[in-house]
């Protein structure tokens, strides 16, 4: 497994790497975003995962994350935020990050978040609750003309390919596994997302209108991902009545 740390605290990235290293992990350090982005977008070195520090010298993590986005790269990041900037995780979510980890942090807990993630990716792509694909793998989901690919991460329609984060897809994945039903705001947060401190609910919405705009033909009217007034969210298979 190859891990790009991007963290501008020498004595910090020293430390992670040699933990990491003692772990079976491959390691390159990027000491600023400008770094960051040479090595992933013009060198287009390859990674595992990504350890981003929002705070960086020059070009900061969200710029790091969102460029990644729009380069298409979909490496899984965790990204370490301030304790004291809750809004730095909103913030993060939408640049494209999949989990945080708040600064100062345990070694330990560093470690488990990091192999969560890369678990994490590996145990959606075998996950074998949607219909077959050509190959016969059971992770395709069709609604309104799109195919949603869980294995690639991908919403395809006539016109379009997008890549989804694995935090879109996962709130995708269970919303579709309770069609029909209302999923709160607190459970996205908490069992979809494992994310247990008090993060802005916002997220979560500005999430959702990401994705009608993928999924639905008119996002203005949403009839596939539908708000339960004073709750959360529902899904609703489209055309079937
Ligand atoms: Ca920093």
């Amino acid at each position: 497994m190859k891990v790009l740390i991007v963290e501008d605290e020498q004595h910090l990235a020293d430390g992670l790497r040699f933990n990491l290293e003692a772990e079976g992990f491959t390691v390159e350090l990027a000491a600023d975003g400008k770094r960051a982005l040479e090595i992933l977008l013009s060198e287009n070195k390859e990674f595992d995962a990504i350890v981003l520090d929002v705070m960086l010298p020059e070009i900061d993590g969200f710029t790091v994350a969102k460029k990644l986005r729009e380069a298409e790269i979909f490496t899984p990041v965790l990204m370490l935020t301030a304790r004291s900037r809750p809004e730095d995780v909103l913030q993060g979510f939408e640049a494209g990050t999949d989990d945080y980890l708040p600064k100062p942090f345990e070694l330990s807990i560093f470690l488990a978040r990091l192999n969560g993630l890369l678990r994490r990716r590996e145990w959606f792509q075998r996950e074998k609750i949607f219909t077959k694909n050509a190959t016969g793998a059971n992770d395709l989901f069709e609604i309104n003309n799109k195919i949603i690919d869980f294995k690639n991460l991908e919403l395809r329609s006539e016109i379009e390919t997008i890549k989804l984060t694995l935090m879109e897809a996962k709130l995708l994945r269970h919303l579709i596994l309770n069609a029909g039903t209302a999923v709160s705001r607190k459970t996205i947060l908490e069992e979809v997302w494992d994310l247990h401190e008090d993060t802005d609910t916002r997220a979560i919405d500005n999430f959702i209108v990401r994705l009608r705009r993928y999924l639905e033909d008119d996002a203005t009217n949403p009839l596939v991902l539908q708000t339960v007034r004073g709750i959360g969210y529902k899904f609703v298979s489209a055309g079937k009545s």
